[in-house]
């Protein structure tokens, strides 16, 4: 029996307004499952599948394809309002539009607009797939919106258009549903998947909102800042199991001063009537100002505040995914910041006294806040529209009407400050070009505050609950200085006359030689070089060389004409290739590293970042999983083998280090998950060296490597230390002319988030040790952007170290070179250890 066709039948026959209402099908009814019951799932296929029928059913649903997903899947967001609205789209947004950048608009016509315009609500929803129960609900929730007959819904959605997003991450909702599915009945339900939920970056989908690296993020962000401009977003989380039931704002310490305050003022505003309807409905265990801070811009709704967009998050506490749990109230917790113990205080009065918690509830809570902010919005609609005015207004006078910033097209790195000065277009913000290419960035502009945060150095407010020395610490990382991170030259100044309107610029590739010169600096070059391996024949100067009538210094490759063929199509903007006439006689042949990225079954995030990056790059990186590398003979089929961050206990047996006193369980995955590398495996990496194989260890990793390989390192920063660091910028000294480190310039900004870096000490003959990068001899040089305590006991180490015993090689990088791809100045360490690993 087909379901879904005859349902179409009765909706084609329904009339009347009230007809079609009892016409338009429940989740449960359409799909023929209930939804929202304990161990049921509607997989993202089964949401959308029926969003689409609302959309063809009720006139109130209008659904919209934002683009492809990283696995082809379609991503949706359903607008859901009066009819009236809906029909009026197009003009509603252009009124949202002139809110958020009313430049050039009068008092009068402002005030109309206002009384014209409708409430903007972006709700989105299952960002992190185990996070499942807001893409159930979101069904539900919208059922009842289109089907409403009573005056106060039907009020709400004349006032309010709520752009409803009922998942973000359509893969992995798909991936965690069949896992769920699979497990059902075996000790493994409701357990952890092995792999990341999202094909590369798995739960960092929440921390790409600046960089815009993938497609979920680029296509939301289109949505966001160029077609909808909502004034309000929520995003609907999940948290632990044995805490508070609900986060709801305010939010927690510290908050950016840089931020505009009516953005809190919203917000508290709408949270406070959450906590509100959810005390009504009886619901306990409702909580604010606790864990989640208003600093950081990494996340979705985050990166709006800087952009005059009141941002916000809730957090549900978690099942056992759909599988209900049954918490002891001995178990409940506290221990973050906001709840130290587990009792009623002020932001938390009515604690939840245990028992057992399934779906349903989640659900439950989910929906009576969604229904919270939809009748906030809709009772302050002109308020808030007035307040996003104001906020777009006072962000254009911040600065002077001149102030701007500069990215000069000509630079060591040309292609990377081509690609900052379009990642900002992206994000909707304003540039300006000059005659010679230069990208203006005018600091007067409605996302001016947003321009500020991210192209300027972060000092981390030290914010105190108490007297005394201990601070509120970062929630997340605490750098996010764009020109740093991506190596690109970027000076404050004043706009000059006579620019024009910025545009992506052409690469530049000279035509008509033999041979082309590819001076190394720019990350980028690995992409045409990489390309150009896979076409034809590429060189590689080991010392400064002569072509063409100039100079060019180690590092540089040449690819003859069948190889620049194959590079030509990879160019990006600010991209430059010269003519020489031949290769010159003083290079060496290069050849396309073969490469393997280690791949525990923890689900790593810095293993899928390795991957993506290197992808990006076209280095064709393959998979190691444990298996792979205990059977050994990897120097058969891998040039170079990459350990990404993962600490040195993952690697060797699969399980995280027990720490002291720690009381959280280690759930164990099916028999073929379990385990790590082993005695084998370190073996078989042991190997892999000895015969001539090259290991590059990132970050933790090093460790790891250290270990087993009995290296003449250690890391300097010893656990239990007083030394202390969140995500940030350090400043490193590059030690030049070695292999991995060509191109690079005398000093980079590495993000470190780690208490790692390293001492070595005077090996035997049989190795070769080069200090690569070294942290810098006055403590006070050392933080470039973010906070960190104690930088004395980091001064003067090694941040990596390169050793050499026959052919066989390793490179030891001490930070994050290719931390969430939001550090490409720091690439070139990945990369020139990769091509290292094919010379003699
Ligand atoms: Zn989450």
């Amino acid at each position: 029996m087909n379901a879904r066709s005859l349902i179409a039948a009765a909706l084609i026959l329904a009339g009347s307004a009230g007809a079609r209402a009892a016409n338009i099908p429940t989740p449960s009814g359409f799909l023929g499952m209930t939804v929202g019951a304990d161990r049921t799932i509607a997989d993202y296929r089964q949401v959308l599948a029926y969003f689409k029928a609302l959309d063809a059913a009720s006139p109130r649903v209008e659904l919209e394809i934002l683009g492809k997903t990283t696995l082809g899947e379609d991503l949706f967001l359903a607008a859901i309002s009066s009819e009236k609205n809906i029909a009026n789209k197009k003009r509603l947004q252009d009124v949202a539009r002139r809110i958020a950048d009313p430049r050039g608009l009068g008092v009068a016509e402002a005030d109309t607009l206002v009384r014209e315009g409708k409430l903007f609500l972006f709700i989105t929803c299952n960002i992190h797939s185990t996070e499942i129960g807001a893409s159930q609900m979101a069904m539900e929730w919208a059922h009842a919106l289109a089907t409403a007959e009573d005056a106060e819904t039907k009020r709400r959605l004349d006032e309010v258009v709520l752009l409803l997003l009922p998942s973000i991450n359509p893969d992995g909702q798909i991936m965690e549903t069949e896992w769920y599915r699979k497990n059902l009945g075996t000790r493994f339900e409701g357990g952890r998947m092995p792999w990341l939920y999202h094909h590369y970056v798995g739960h960092d989908n929440n921390r790409d909102w600046f960089m815009l690296t993938q497609k979920e993020t680029q296509a939301v962000t289109r949505a966001v800042y160029h077609e909808w401009f909502p004034q309000v977003w929520l995003d609907e989380h999940q948290m632990g199991s044995s805490g508070p039931r609900i986060f709801v704002p305010p939010y927690a310490e510290p908050v950016d001063p840089d931020i505009h305050p009516l953005v809190f003022r919203d917000v508290n505003l709408i949270g406070a009537n959450m906590a509100f309807r959810l005390e009504q409905a009886k619901k306990s265990g409702v909580i604010y100002g606790y864990v989640y801070d208003a600093y950081w811009p990494g996340g979705t709704r985050n990166t709006a505040w800087w952009k005059n967009i009141s941002g916000l998050l809730t957090e549900v506490a978690s099942v056992r995914f759909a599988t209900p749990v049954r918490i002891e109230r001995n178990e409940l917790s506290g221990g973050g910041k906001g709840l130290v113990e587990y009792g009623a205080q002020t932001n938390f009065p009515n604690p939840w006294p245990g028992g057992t918690w399934r779906l349903r509830d989640i659900m439950d809570y989910e929906r009576i806040v969604s229904d919270a902010i939809l009748e906030t919005c809709a009772e302050r609609r002109a308020d808030l529209l007035r307040n996003a005015l104001a906020r777009a207004r006072d962000a254009i006078a911040t600065f002077d009407a001149n102030a701007a910033f500069r990215i000069p097209a000509a630079q060591r790195d040309a292609a990377g400050a081509a690609r900052l000065a379009s990642l900002l277009a992206e994000h909707g913000v304003e540039l300006r070009a000059a005659a010679n290419g230069d990208a203006y960035v005018p600091l007067a502009q409605p996302y001016g505050r947003f321009v500020n945060e991210l192209l300027t150095a972060q000092r981390y407010p030290e914010t105190k609950l108490v007297p005394g020395k201990e601070i509120v610490r970062p929630y997340d990382v605490s750098a996010w200085t764009l020109p740093l991170m991506m190596g690109v030259g970027v000076e404050r100044t004043t706009l000059p006359a006579g620019l024009s309107a910025w545009r992506v610029a052409a690469p530049s590739l000279a035509t008509g030689g033999a041979t082309f010169a590819l001076a190394p600096g720019s990350p980028e070059t690995a992409r045409l070089v990489n390309a150009g391996l896979r076409g034809g024949q590429a060189r590689i100067a080991r010392a400064t060389t002569s072509a063409g009538g100039r100079e060019w210094p180690a590092g540089t490759v040449f690819l003859d004409g069948a190889a620049a063929k194959a590079a030509a199509g990879k160019a990006v903007p600010g991209q430059a290739w010269t003519a020489v006439s031949a290769f010159p006689d003083a290079t060496e042949p290069l050849r396309a590293p073969r490469v393997g990225v280690y791949k525990p079954w923890a689900a790593s995030m810095d293993e899928g970042w390795t991957r993506f990056v290197l992808e990006q790059y076209g280095f064709e990186p393959k998979t190691l999983d444990n298996k792979a590398v205990r059977a050994g003979s990897l120097h058969a089929s891998y040039d170079a083998i990459v350990l990404p961050d993962v600490t040195k206990e993952v690697i060797a047996t699969g399980k995280p280090r027990r720490d002291e006193g720690a009381m959280r369980y280690f759930s164990e995955l099916p028999a073929e998950y379990a385990g790590g590398l082993e005695k084998e495996g370190a073996a078989a990496l042991k190997d892999f060296v000895e015969k001539g194989g090259t290991l590059v260890a990132l970050s933790s990793s090093a460790e790891y490597v250290i270990d087993e390989l009995a290296l003449p390192v250690r890391n300097a920063l010893a656990r239990g230390s007083d030394f202390a660091i969140t995500g940030s910028l350090l400043r490193a000294e590059v030690t030049a002319g070695h292999p991995v480190t060509y191109g690079l310039p005398g000093e980079v900004a590495v993000f470190q988030d780690e208490a790692l870096a390293f001492d070595t000490a005077l090996p035997g003959a049989e190795i070769e040790r080069r200090v690569l990068a070294s942290y810098p001899a006055a403590a006070a040089d050392v933080l470039l952007s973010g906070w960190m305590r104690s930088p004395e006991l980091i001064a003067r180490k090694a941040a990596a170290v390169a050793l050499s015993s026959g052919k066989g090689k390793v490179v030891l990088l001490g930070f994050r070179p290719q931390h969430r791809a939001q550090t490409p100045g720091t690439f070139p360490f990945l990369f020139g250890a990769l091509y290292w690993s094919t010379s003699n």
